[in-house]
């Protein structure tokens, strides 16, 4: 069973801890991907606050990293810029990096640093992370604040994004943003590393009126593996958790809009799936709880429809 998984941090952590793709001691490597029948890892450029570099020059910093190392695994993987790409890629017997952004405060009100992401191969932005943007408002425990949409620049991204063939990623966006994402897009859009909220309370997981709407708008949901999101007050990420999200999700949204989003080098919980090393038990577990056709749209063939419609 191949793989598909819609958000790391990795490339944030070859940045600062200065190690490479190949073999880490992170939750992703390429050999362990690899071992584990990885098709595509969506790598984000996750853009933190930084005292000495603006987010739009961390981006290229990390960039930089990101091209040095897919140059020097070239037998291993490739930058997929499109669906036929990560198909070329696999009968090639490679692996396939879908980049992807996280924060979009890098485009610091210039719409046109979009062209310029996705002439680097940019192909899903995370709208914004815990902070107000020049987009939106992030997530939040009150109310009020949940409730705030996007900004005016916000509806510009959206379009643009959409005309581009650039995924968009809800994941911690507020609830007015997501419903001004689903008002307004005329593409699918997703929530790369999110859980259900009626399973885990948190602010930063998705209701059952959210997740419908994902669903009916063609994206999908890729479960975060953050025990934080899997269940509430706890600080060991279970399997049998994820498995509960998916279960749920897979109830609610139906088989063609649940997907795998481990959040991994960006979690710091005690944790069953240590990274890629466990993937194959995950995908095993998956295997015996749903039919054959089933599995396999939760671990690829999902995220490979919402590419075509989305990028192509
Ligand atoms: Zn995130």
């Amino acid at each position: 069973m191949q793989i598909i998984d819609m958000h790391c941090d990795t490339l944030l952590e070859c940045y600062q801890k200065n190690y490479g793709l190949r073999r880490n001691t992170g939750h992703v490597d390429l050999l362990r991907m690899k071992d584990a029948g990885a098709l595509a890892q969506f790598f984000a450029i996750y853009l933190p606050m930084d005292d000495n570099l603006t987010p739009y020059r961390l981006f290229q910093e990390i960039y930089n990293v990101y091209m040095r190392e897919l140059a020097a695994n070239s037998d291993l993987i490739a930058p997929a810029i499109s669906y036929d790409d990560i198909l070329i890629h696999d009968r090639e017997g490679r692996m396939s990096a879908v980049l992807s952004v996280e924060d979009g405060h890098l485009l610091a009100g210039k719409l046109e640093r979009l062209d310029e992401l996705y002439d680097k191969g940019v192909r899903l932005m995370t709208l914004l992370w815990c902070r107000e943007n020049c987009i939106g408002f992030p997530d939040s425990l009150k109310r009020e604040e949940h409730r705030l949409g996007l900004k005016p620049f916000g509806f510009d991204v959206i379009e643009k994004m959409n005309q581009l063939g650039m995924i968009i990623d809800v994941s911690h966006l507020s609830e007015g943003g997501f419903y001004d994402v689903a008002a307004h897009s005329k593409k699918p859009f997703v929530a790369s590393h999110s859980c259900a909220r009626s399973l885990c309370g948190h602010s930063r997981n998705l209701s059952d009126e959210q997740l419908r709407c994902i669903s009916e708008k063609g994206g999908v949901v890729g479960v975060n593996y953050n025990s934080y999101f899997l269940r509430e007050g706890s600080d060991f990420s279970s399997m049998e958790d994820i498995l509960l999200h998916v279960d749920y999700l897979i109830n609610l949204m139906g088989v063609d809009s649940v997907a795998l989003g481990s959040d991994f080098d960006g979690i710091e919980c005690r944790m069953e799936m240590r990274g890629y090393g466990q993937y194959q038990r995950l995908v095993e577990q998956l295997e015996r709880r749903y039919p054959a056709e089933t599995a396999e749209k939760i671990c690829c063939k999902n995220v490979l429809r919402m590419m075509k419609e989305c990028c192509d």
